[in-house]
């Protein structure tokens, strides 16, 4: 008999492959270890983890290794998870990566996943209530979303004054700035690093007792700023905060940004899917008349992780600063206009020339998948399911003694800590022990913040599969601890 072909890139055995990993899978998913690291040492994955091998394995083995990576996986999916804004896949998110991966091939050219990146692109501007014919373009999160977004706010500011920044670069004594309120996302200072204005062109503009930024500052700031020839490239609201949930006041914030010919960006990476319910409406106010908005469907629609979208009112501000320019080995072979009669007679999305990847997947089907699967009734389900379990935390917070709310929540995060019974030298420091237990012994997972000076244990709930029970845990568990910890 021969011997197997050294690369036999066959794509037939799909079908016995995931028959072979689905159980582990299925174990990940039913039952994951109370923690994956004490189960996971170097050495598990029976590999040698330095060595290039050689030869390989083949797909067999390599498939035992995968499974035992998978039973030491991620447990972000797991109800009690609470950390950060990150959630883990639902089957519709995985099938449709599943897919991806196999039919998916570009998000470009003329076929269904590329109609699906479309579809994707429109049902979330109608589910985030998006104005009519924004400009949509997927992004792998919110970070690189941020930058698109930022970027043409960057290419309009500086067109006004009669420079193309995206050919030239920034104009030498024209420096530019971005507002934002110092709740916002670090992502946002990243972006003005990249694009040449400095992460010190991010004004901090102060927050008021819930996180949102101060107008009237923000007003003060832009006036000083404007009088002294700075270019006011964006002013940023954020439409949910990473550290607390609070949402700017969008309308004042566009009103006061438009007084000073500013641009405005809505981040609402994590929060513009609370639209999906009309309870949020009020908070909501303003967020149409913006000119570029983000939301990460990898967030509260839980498509698995990737997927982030930048929109824009003006596409063609986009393109002007993004565009790759003419490219033979790209163009060369597309015709001009239909009929077009094969998949590979036009790029059918201008997405290469508005953003900062050429090749990239159709994350598309991944939000078609979560949204065709549950549909808006679905989403809003789960957004007013989190926000519930964000009040109700609250509320036993406040009705407990040993603990203390520390903001307000506005969505679905709520930050409050243990006040201990005795007098401690260190109340964070009990706090920060509480929360290194809480990993490491319960099933509930929270991360931390700082609120007003003061280390808070921070719950967000986007997780789709938190029961209500956590709630209850996590409290119980964090004034059990905290005696533990103070005892
Ligand atoms: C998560 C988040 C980001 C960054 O998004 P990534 O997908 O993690 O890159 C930016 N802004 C806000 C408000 C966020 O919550």
């Amino acid at each position: 008999m021969d011997a197997a072909p050294v690369d036999p890139a066959e794509t037939r055995r799909l079908r016995d492959s995931l028959l072979r990993l689905l159980p582990a899978l299925e174990r990940f998913t039913e039952s994951p270890p109370p923690d994956a690291i004490a189960a996971y040492r170097p050495g598990t994955v029976p590999s040698e983890p330095d060595a290039l091998p050689v030869a390989g394995v083949g797909l067999e083995r390599m498939i035992d290794e995968l499974c035992i990576a998978v039973d030491n996986g991620c447990r972000i999916s797991a109800p009690g998870f609470l950390g950060y804004i990150t959630t883990g896949s639902t089957t519709a998110g995985a099938l449709a990566q599943v897919a991806n991966s196999v039919a998916g091939g570009q998000r470009y050219l003329l076929h269904a996943f590329n109609a699906l990146e479309w579809t994707g692109l429109r049902w979330l501007a109608e589910l985030c209530r998006l104005p009519e014919g924004v400009a949509g373009v997927f992004t792998s999160g919110g970070s690189t979303a941020n930058l698109l977004a930022l970027g043409a706010a960057r290419q309009g500011a500086y067109e006004r004054h009669g420079v193309d920044v995206a050919t030239d670069g920034l104009p030498a004594g024209l420096p530019g700035r971005i507002y934002a309120s110092a709740q916002a996302h670090r992502t946002i200072h990243r972006a003005a690093a990249v694009l040449g204005l400095g992460r010190d062109a991010v004004q901090p503009i102060p927050a008021d007792r819930l996180g949102r930024v101060d107008v009237a500052a923000l007003d003060q700031a832009l006036r000083r700023d404007v009088a002294a020839g700075l270019v006011p490239v964006a002013t940023v609201a954020v439409a949910g905060t990473t550290d607390t949930g609070a949402v700017d006041p969008i309308d004042q914030v566009v009103e006061v940004a438009r007084d000073h010919g500013s641009w405005v960006h809505v981040d609402g990476a994590y929060g513009l899917v609370a639209r999906a319910t009309p309870d949020t409406n009020s908070l909501f106010a303003g967020t149409d008349a913006a000119d570029s908005w983000i939301v990460d469907p990898h967030k509260w629609l839980a498509t698995g992780l990737g997927v982030g979208v930048a929109f824009v009112r003006d596409g063609a501000l986009l393109t002007r600063a993004f565009t790759e320019g003419h490219a033979a080995y790209l163009e060369g072979s597309f015709v001009d206009e239909g009929p077009f009669e094969s998949q590979f007679d036009a790029l059918a999305g201008p997405w290469s020339d508005q953003s900062v990847e050429l090749s990239a997947p159709p994350r598309g089907v991944l939000v078609w998948a979560v949204l065709r699967e549950i549909g808006q009734a679905g989403v809003r389900a789960r957004v007013e399911r989190d926000l519930g379990y964000a009040k109700e935390l609250a509320d036993r917070v406040r009705a407990h003694d040993r603990l203390e709310l520390l903001c307000e929540p506005q969505l679905s995060i709520v930050c409050f800590r243990y006040r201990p019974a005795v007098e401690v030298e260190d109340i964070d420091l009990v706090n920060m022990r509480i929360l290194e237990r809480l990993r490491r012994e319960t099933p509930f997972v929270p991360s931390s913040t700082v609120v007003d000076g003061a280390f808070a244990l921070r719950a967000c709930f986007i997780n789709p599969h938190t029961t209500a029970d956590v709630v209850a845990g996590l409290c119980d568990a964090v004034v059990r601890l905290g005696r533990e910890v103070t005892g």
